[in-house]
């Protein structure tokens, strides 16, 4: 039986080989993007499809460009703008906030994560992005969909919380301490929505499944683990 510092390892080793092959080309993940650029689209994200807000990005950044010109819009206006990608008031408050909380900062983001905790940029989902991107910290992207892959894969439980709890932060914080940290992030990301999927996942299709807890347990009764084993992307 494998302890479970191993099964970690196979997770992020597979996760890893997997997303060379099978990565999303998103603008997002353009190595070129400003820091503004990065954390904005992390808000645009919060639980929308990637597809969809790749689809609206462009017209966004068009019309703000830097954080200053996001700082001039009012919040109605950011609700006209978010309308079409939905969930557009609560996503207009949260990136009316920002941009106020950037101003109070006289324009200097924190440049620490204590600096970071204090401040006024939202969730922790959203700190953790900063902190990943602008901090260059090895932190987690953890949302429902990590949250999934790791309750199937660590726990067994076909179930996922909105918001995640303690222990998973705390173990999602270990697993993406590596230094490829981004790329795993958008792995568990590529993957939840390639073939972990919240109905249905494509067991029988997945690398995971030898050391998956969730596989082992609903295998013995929905899955053919033969083939399981002999048809790995
Ligand atoms: Fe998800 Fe199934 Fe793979 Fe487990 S075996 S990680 S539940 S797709």
């Amino acid at each position: 039986m494998l302890t479970q510092n191993s099964n970690i390892a196979f997770l992020r080793k597979n996760l890893i080989q997997w997303f060379e092959k099978n990565k999303r080309d998103f603008p997002w993940r353009d190595p070129n993007c400003s820091n503004y650029q990065l954390i904005i689209s992390e808000v645009l994200l919060q639980r929308t499809r990637a597809e969809t807000v790749a689809s609206f990005y462009r017209h966004f950044f068009e019309k703000y460009k830097s954080w200053e010109e996001l700082a001039n819009a009012t919040l109605e206006e950011l609700e006209e703008v978010l309308k079409s990608l939905g969930l557009f008031r609560r996503r207009a408050l949260r990136l009316f906030k920002i941009a106020r909380e950037f101003q109070k900062r006289n324009g200097n983001l924190p440049k620490t994560s204590r600096q970071l905790e204090d401040s006024n940029l939202g969730a922790l989902y959203l700190k953790n992005a900063f902190e990943l991107f602008v901090l260059k910290k090895r932190s987690p992207l953890l949302d429902v969909n990590m949250d999934r892959i790791l309750e199937r894969y660590l726990n067994g439980k076909n179930s996922s919380k909105n918001r995640p709890d303690r222990n998973m932060q705390a173990m999602a914080r270990k697993i993406v301490n590596v230094n490829e940290c981004k790329e795993l992030n958008w792995a568990f990301l590529d993957y939840a929505a390639k073939i972990c999927l919240s109905n249905n996942p494509k067991c029988l299709d997945c690398r995971l499944s030898k050391n998956c807890k969730y596989f082992d347990l609903s295998g013995k009764i929905n899955f053919s683990k033969t083939r399981a084993l002999t048809t790995k992307l």
